[in-house]
């Protein structure tokens, strides 16, 4: 999502904003671009296919992963230095044939933006959850056993979805 600069987008812009643009502390802006780096160094753990590739996409993959956390702890602070709703983008890679039916991973619930592409400012997304602040896509490669697997990684943990089917 961010080749090179800032990890931080606006919908309405359809732009990255500059890091220095932000009303943060020298220490979490600072913060901001090392984690920015972590997450560009998994990226390209992942994409080597190397022993660690799995662990890397997990980092990406799963919210409640050491990386996904830090990620999510940003938004948390950029949401209260601007007032702004600021969400966390989940990479989404590996998915099943029914990944359209996909929950949000943190909350169990249904999460699909219902409104056409290029509609709405979270269209651009396919799926959205505001209380857990997460915005992700449809995975990218599906159908083959590979995918199948890894498609756990990021989907709701069984305990969430029993918790909500009540
Ligand atoms: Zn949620």
């Amino acid at each position: 999502m961010f080749k090179s600069g800032s990890p931080v987008g606006s919908p309405d812009l359809r732009n990255v904003v500059p890091v220095y643009q932000l009303p943060l502390s020298h220490q979490d802006r600072d913060y901001l671009v090392r984690w920015a780096r972590q997450y560009r160094d998994h990226d390209s753990i992942w994409v080597g296919s190397g022993k660690l590739e799995v662990a890397a996409y997990r980092e990406m993959a799963d919210p409640t992963s050491q990386l996904s956390c830090q990620g999510r702890e940003h938004c948390q602070i950029i949401e209260k230095a601007t007032g702004i709703p600021t969400y966390y983008y989940l990479f989404r890679y590996y998915g099943r044939l029914k990944e359209k039916w996909r929950l949000c991973p943190l909350c169990g619930e249904r999460w699909r933006v219902a409104s056409p592409r290029g509609t709405t400012k979270f269209s651009q997304f396919e799926f959205r959850c505001k209380p857990c602040r997460l915005v992700s896509n449809v995975a990218c490669s599906i159908g083959n056993d590979k995918d199948e697997r890894l498609a756990i990684i990021g989907e709701p943990r069984r305990t969430v979805r029993r918790q909500n089917s009540r």
